[in-house]
């Protein structure tokens, strides 16, 4: 038997619990070390009666006094003991004949379970008990009982029993050190045996709270080494991106420098050295790979439209992809007006698109008479060719994982190698979070906003105040400005989004006559959005009443006022998005929370976190804090992995540390690195999954 032995060597696993098993990720012997407990128990004292306290989880010994069953909707066994300092009450909903007569006066019996306050003193509901024989004393665990992740049909009993013997065999063959030992030792960190040892049966004198909260140097030992596996296996697809090719994009200054001269605003400067940083990757012979972050209104689409230009002006076809047909229609809007005096004509693609204006865009850009495709993913679905594409830009791309971007510069592999690829997010991620979860790409920060760009002054109302706030928008569309009208998202359901919607704009309509109010919501067609955002943008509405789909990107520099309602539904990153859809103009501009109280002390928090900064940095570092990564980035499509120990929010200080480590083993090629990523990641082996 060794490391890697299916688990059916060990004592009691046969194929079917094998199967369970699985089911928890478990296929080897190996595995099971990594199995680490969810929580502990602490049964390694009895604690007396008379000190316990409703909520706890402990075990205590006692005589039965009496025991008896009533009736409180259903039987009740109710089985009363005392150990002298205090009585305590075990109450059973299911029992047999046979567990009723085992409780009679007199027995001595122990058990654990939580300990609540009933209508007759403390109880413990369905205790885990033991009867204990004559002058038998109670058992004590030698260490706190480790709570496992569990599966349908595999008690933690059953749990304890095959992590015992996988520890017993680790005893004989620990696992292979893979940290280099400058690292451990530098970092004072127990060696990988002692540390899974510690994890799966802490001494009785640990500290409970540090384990409990994932602070404890073990579990740190084993996060870190997680980090740095995730860590490795995204900078390796880097690596291998390198070895590429890419069309070497050089040549189009001329053109470039004339767009920029012709722009009706100077690039800031963090713009000008972006720029500069994509243009130095294009003309590289392997593939780019960067992630450009900003804030919302730092100008992410004209740095694309200057990397367009380049790969145009270089004989290569771009494309650019939005996550919404709204925000890909002002991208073609844009790009349309900035791009047709050098007679460049966007093509469309999307998935509302009529067959013939589809077939006609297809002919296009397989052809190449198209330099540039604007769309949705439909860019890359089956049956799009293109003629010679160099160069994708995703906008917004926080909602794509890894195995995502990597599907996407597949799709436009040629003969010349690999497209250039260029990911906008416009929710800035932490920067830790950020070496976590992109570490595949280079990254490119715009980190200041044009110039004359006034903060959006932020305020939360609750929405008993809602006609003040009509009020207030009529003054404001009054002398000139536009504003916004945002409904709740409700469950993720488009219908209840939309109905939302409809009423609110049924009583702005009927509450504003003077006001032109227009309505937007996801269950449009395309051409009916089109038009209600086109009239808002050239001012013929008013007030737009909208669904979050105007989230991203959406850009107005007219309005000056948004109102969110149900804020306090929504996600701090998010409302920073929506905020950001004002604040565009040289204006001062407002955005008013709307909220239903009372608001818990998260949503609290999150409204005060929006009241007190503009910075997306902040606001998205806090917003990591308040929900986890998962969320931040975009729920389940994000691609980011399920650690097993580690915790990109609590453990976010080790990884400047992981990332030295790593890129020190990679250039000391290291061969601990494979196998680091191995243990961690598995293999197709292990894992029968690609
Ligand atoms: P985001 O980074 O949120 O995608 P946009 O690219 O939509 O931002 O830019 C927001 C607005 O700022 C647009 O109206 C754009 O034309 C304008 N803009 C971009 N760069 C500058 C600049 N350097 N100076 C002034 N305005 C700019
Ligand atoms: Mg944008």
């Amino acid at each position: 038997m060794d490391m890697e032995s299916p688990l059916t060597c060990l004592k009691g696993v046969g194929p079917a619990l094998a199967r369970k098993l699985e089911k928890l990720g478990l296929f080897c012997v190996e595995d099971l070390l990594f199995l680490l407990p969810l929580r502990y128990e602490d049964r390694t004292q009895l604690v007396k009666i008379g000190a316990i306290v409703a909520g706890s989880r402990c075990l205590v010994s006692g005589e039965v006094l009496l025991s008896e069953t009533v009736y409180r909707g259903r039987r009740n066994l109710l089985v009363r003991i005392s150990d002298g300092s205090g009585q305590l009450t075990l109450r059973f909903f299911h029992f047999s004949r046979q567990q009723q007569a085992q409780f009679h006066a007199g027995t001595a019996v122990t058990c654990f379970g939580e300990v609540r306050r009933g209508s007759a003193g403390f109880e413990m509901i369905h205790p885990e008990y033991r009867i204990l024989r004559e002058n038998q004393e109670a058992a004590t665990a030698d260490s706190l009982t480790p709570i496992y992740p569990a599966t349908e049909g595999v008690q933690q009993g059953r749990l304890r029993n095959l992590t015992d013997q996988a520890l017993r065999f680790m005893q004989e063959t620990p696992p292979v050190e893979l940290l280099p030992a400058h690292v451990t030792t530098r970092l004072g960190m127990p060696s990988l045996a002692a540390a899974i040892e510690y994890l799966h049966r802490p001494p009785p004198d640990a500290d409970v709270q540090q384990l409990l909260h994932g602070r404890h140097p073990c579990q740190q030992r084993l996060a870190f080494e997680e980090l740095l596996a995730h860590y490795l296996s995204l900078r390796r697809l880097r690596a291998l991106a390198q070895t590429e090719d890419a069309p070497a994009l050089t040549g189009g200054e001329p053109e470039v420098g004339r767009f920029i001269d012709d722009l009706p605003f100077e690039l800031t400067r963090a713009q000008q050295r972006v720029i500069k940083e994509i243009l130095a990757d294009l003309s590289a012979p392997h593939p780019m790979m960067r992630l450009i972050q900003g804030d919302v209104g730092s100008g992410k689409t004209v740095v694309a439209a200057i990397a367009c230009l380049k790969a145009i002006a270089c004989g290569v076809q771009a494309a650019i992809m939005a996550p919404t047909e709204i925000l890909a229609e002002q991208h073609w809007r844009n790009f349309s007006a900035w791009f047709r005096p050098l007679d460049i004509e966007p093509a469309w693609l999307s998935g509302s698109q009529r067959a013939a204006a589809r077939r006609e865009s297809l002919q296009s850009i397989a052809d190449g008479a198209a330099k540039l495709v604007v769309g949705t993913h439909a860019l890359f679905q089956e049956g799009v060719e293109f003629d010679r594409l160099g160069l994708v830009i995703i906008d917004e791309q926080h909602r794509f994982g890894v195995h995502q971007r990597m599907a996407l510069r597949d799709k436009g592999v040629s003969e010349e190698g690999h497209p250039h690829q260029l990911v906008m997010t416009a929710t800035p991620i932490p920067r830790t979070l950020a070496m976590a979860a992109y570490a595949d790409l280079d990254t490119s920060v715009i980190d200041e906003l044009p110039p004359g760009r006034q903060p959006v002054s932020t305020i939360a109302v609750p929405d008993s105040r809602r006609g003040e706030i009509v009020e207030r928008v009529r003054s404001a569309c009054a002398s000139g400005q536009q504003a916004y009208w945002v409904c709740p998202l409700i469950e993720e359901s488009e219908l209840l989004d939309y109905q939302a919607a409809e009423a609110s704009y049924q009583m702005l309509t009927e509450a504003l006559p003077d006001l032109h109010v227009g309505l937007v919501h996801g269950r449009m067609r395309p051409a009916e959005k089109e038009r209600g955002m086109q009239a808002f943008k050239e001012g013929l509405i008013q007030l737009l009443v909208a669904t979050t789909v105007i989230e991203v990107g959406v850009d107005v520099p007219n309005a000056s006022l948004m109102i969110i309602e149900n804020a306090e539904r929504m996600g701090l990153s998010q409302l920073h998005q929506l905020r950001g859809r004002v604040g565009r103009g040289s204006r001062q501009s407002h955005c008013v929370l709307l909220y239903k109280p009372p608001l818990g002390r998260i949503a609290k928090e999150r409204l005060a976190v929006l009241r007190d900064t503009n910075d997306g940095f902040i606001v998205a570092q806090r917003d990591l804090e308040l929900r986890g990564p998962g969320e931040l980035l975009g729920t389940r499509q994000t691609g980011l992995p399920d650690y097993r120990i580690a915790n990109l929010v609590r453990d976010a200080e080790l990884m400047p540390q992981v990332q030295v480590t790593a890129e020190t083993m990679r250039t000391s090629s290291d061969t601990n690195a494979v196998a680091i990523v191995r243990r961690w990641l598995g293999d197709t082996r292990k894992y029968g999954k690609v």
